[in-house]
């Protein structure tokens, strides 16, 4: 099955950016961050559902190599799959999931800038 959101690639431009390009012309640069943020796996939504309820949970622990993204693997014709320095690979990201992530969080190009500059 043709998926329309397919990204057509994804590159590492920077150790905390993700870039992505589409068939339709539309790309974005956006953190490593927010990216992980977004994992879809059962155990990071079940660590966010109960953050929406606990306000003093807000914060995410944050565990060294959280955000360092190892690898992008390929899954079936549908998704990616991403395994995390921290060893967390249970997030399948799928290309429907990837666009809206990369629509949502899209960096302004000042904001890229800024990022590359600082290390
Ligand atoms: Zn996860």
């Amino acid at each position: 099955m043709y998926n329309k959101f397919a990204p057509k690639s994804i590159s590492k431009p920077h150790p905390s950016l993700i870039s992505a390009e589409w068939a339709d012309g539309f790309s974005s640069t956006i953190t490593l961050e927010k990216f992980r943020d977004e994992c879809t796996c059962a155990l990071c939504k079940d660590e966010k559902e109960k953050s929406a309820k606990d306000p003093f949970k807000m914060l995410k622990t944050f565990v060294k190599g959280m955000n360092e993204l190892k690898s992008l693997e390929k899954v079936g014709n549908y998704a990616f799959k991403a395994t995390w320095g921290d060893g967390h690979d249970t997030g399948i990201y799928t290309y429907d999931a990837i666009r809206e992530i990369f629509e949502k969080h899209a960096l302004k190009p000042e904001e890229i800038e800024k990022i590359r500059n600082k290390s």
